[in-house]
């Protein structure tokens, strides 16, 4: 469970599968994010370790402290498909 201090509220599940790329490299942390039903504040339930996926694939939504690496990234994946 997860819980809000702000707002004495249990967290509820609001998004599976959201990955947390940490750092420029291609690592990403598979995650489900939790939401306050109160006060609607976010938080991110990570694995304890992260995968390889360096061209941001495996997860249906990315976040990170590095959003110009995100879209580095998926500017890459982008390009990889084109013939
Ligand atoms: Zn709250």
């Amino acid at each position: 469970m997860f819980w809000c201090l702000k707002c004495n509220t249990e967290m509820l599940p609001d998004k599976n599968s959201v990955g947390l790329l940490f750092g420029n490299g291609g690592h990403v942390y598979p995650s489900d994010r939790f939401k306050c039903p109160s006060c609607n504040h976010l938080i991110l339930k990570t694995n304890a370790t992260a995968s390889f996926d360096p061209e941001l694939s495996f997860q249906d939504e990315y976040v990170g402290a590095n959003e110009a690496a995100i879209e580095k990234l998926k500017n890459l994946e982008v390009v990889s498909e084109t013939p």
